[in-house]
């Protein structure tokens, strides 16, 4: 459950070298990943990425948050999206892969618990980046408990450790 690449937020992504290495469509986690839980503003400068990686790539939400927010933030990003998504269950990773080639899609998130593990249980490359901020509902501080254990885990055995940021994306 490492992800294959850990950056700061999404404006780190080095996109330019996932759109060299033949990725074609990029799956957003909506909350504390583009915008931070209950708002409903989306940032300038979020607007501006979205609206040239719509150049180079196939832009997605995927999200678990219910329809209504999903669309409305996808409206106005101008992107397709997947809502109550129910990362990690496989069900919704698997009409995506009936979609799309496996290898062109990267998954980006900020949750250990849905986002990386939902990608990696369906064979899926997937960037981790940090919340954007620390406020969350109560079910997100359950999934954060878990990650926390996780991510002790992982620094034990020097398999992932915060704030040091890395891309290991490859093609397959
Ligand atoms: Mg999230």
């Amino acid at each position: 459950m490492i992800p294959d690449a850990y950056y700061k937020n999404i404006f780190a992504i080095d996109y330019k070298r996932l759109k060299e290495l033949g990725i074609k469509n990029l799956f957003f986690d909506i909350d504390n990943t583009v915008i931070p839980y209950f708002e409903k503003e989306i940032s300038k400068e979020t607007k501006s990425l979205f609206n040239n990686l719509k150049n180079d790539f196939c832009v997605f939400l995927f999200s678990n948050s219910r329809k209504k927010r999903v669309y409305s933030i996808a409206n106005e990003l101008g992107v397709d999206s997947y809502y109550s998504s129910m990362k990690p269950l496989k069900r919704n990773y698997k009409k995506i892969m009936n979609m799309f080639k496996k290898n062109e899609c990267v998954f980006i998130g900020d949750q250990f618990m849905t986002d990386v593990l939902g990608a990696k249980r369906n064979g899926l490359k997937v960037i981790f980046v940090n919340k954007l901020k620390d406020k969350e509902p109560i079910t997100t501080k359950f999934w954060r408990i878990l990650e926390k254990h996780y991510l002790k885990k992982y620094k034990k055995y020097g398999l992932f450790n915060i704030d040091e940021f890395y891309d290991r994306i490859k093609t397959i």
